[in-house]
């Protein structure tokens, strides 16, 4: 059964699932190529449209195994690929985009994102990405790993609209967004994507979903420990979140969290054992 996503607008008046699937890890080995592959079909096949991917990657081999994944559905899917900073330079920019299309076997992307802030000048960058949006090679453009501090640079130098989203680690236990870089966004209606919705891997993952209130919270839900994770993400407001996961049981069980309403109690309960920041963080990054 496949499951409709709510969207979100984007600034440009485009819109984006709410949930998708990550590939970081993906590409690696030759050996989880059609497992992979399988992996993100499915994810498609339930409804999760979004695919977030980056040419650091696999160094291009997630990019091959979403290629795959895609063929001959590309109207279907919501694309997401990432530009390293050190190819962040106005020409570099161009090539390293059409080096993801090509591997991705498409003509466009859904959003091109700078993977995080290196030494090149934003001003560069973004107007690189205005480039490729004006030649209909990506729809939109953002970022990723910037704090508020950068978010109102780029937002400063390109007009308001042009930054679509910005992607940055967000779960139960890396709450500090929520003191300024998450409304800051949202009252500019701008979508932050929530990577590494489980701490991306044991021990972090393992300590996450073994926390006494998300478990029990996810008991009075008859769910996983996961699910309920990905659903308290999912209540956030404008927030969009991406697991990566390869086994068959985990890409069901996280499409059917979006149906999992959690109660203000479970709010509450996870707030306790997981607090909102009480003061300014530095943003955390994997
Ligand atoms: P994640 O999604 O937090 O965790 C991935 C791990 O969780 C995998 O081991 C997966 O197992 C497991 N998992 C998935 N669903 C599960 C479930 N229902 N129950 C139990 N375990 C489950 O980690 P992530 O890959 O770091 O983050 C997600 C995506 O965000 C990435 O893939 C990438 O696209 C993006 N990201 C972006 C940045 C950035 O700098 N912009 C940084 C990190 C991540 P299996 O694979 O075995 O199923």
């Amino acid at each position: 059964m496949t499951t409709t996503i709510r969207t979100l607008p984007l600034p440009s008046g485009r819109t984006m699932p709410v949930l998708g699937q990550g590939t970081w890890g993906m590409g690696e080995k030759r050996a989880q190529f059609d497992a992979e592959v399988a992996a993100l079909t499915l994810g498609l096949d339930l409804g999760l449209a979004l695919i977030d991917t980056a040419e650091m990657y696999g160094e291009g081999g997630a990019e091959a195994v979403v290629a795959e994944a895609i063929a001959g559905r590309r109207d279907d899917v919501f694309l997401v690929s990432k530009v390293y900073p050190h190819n962040a330079s106005r020409r570099g920019v161009v090539a390293a985009c059409e080096r993801s299309l090509k591997r991705l076997n498409t003509d466009r992307l859904d959003i091109y994102l700078l993977h995080w802030r290196g030494s090149v000048p934003l001003t560069e960058t973004l107007e690189a990405f205005a480039t490729l949006k004006q030649a209909g090679k990506i729809l939109d453009y953002g970022v990723s790993n910037f704090d508020t501090d950068d978010m109102a640079e780029a937002v400063a130098i390109m007009d308001g609209a042009a930054t679509a989203t910005d992607q940055v680690l967000y779960n139960l236990t890396h709450r500090g967004i929520e003191w300024d870089l998450l409304p800051w966004c949202e009252s500019r209606g701008i979508p932050v994507m929530a990577y590494s919705p489980f701490v991306s891997a044991p021990p972090a993952l393992t300590r996450l979903l073994g926390t006494a209130a998300l478990k029990a919270v996810a008991t009075r839900h008859g769910v996983t420990p996961a699910q309920a994770a990905l659903a308290w993400l999912l209540h956030q407001p404008g927030v969009v979140a991406i697991p990566k996961a390869v086994q068959p049981a985990h890409i069901r069980e996280n499409c059917a969290a979006y149906d999992l309403a959690l109660t203000p109690g479970d709010l509450a309960e996870l707030d306790r054992a997981f607090p909102p920041p009480r003061k300014k963080m530095p943003l955390a990054m994997l």
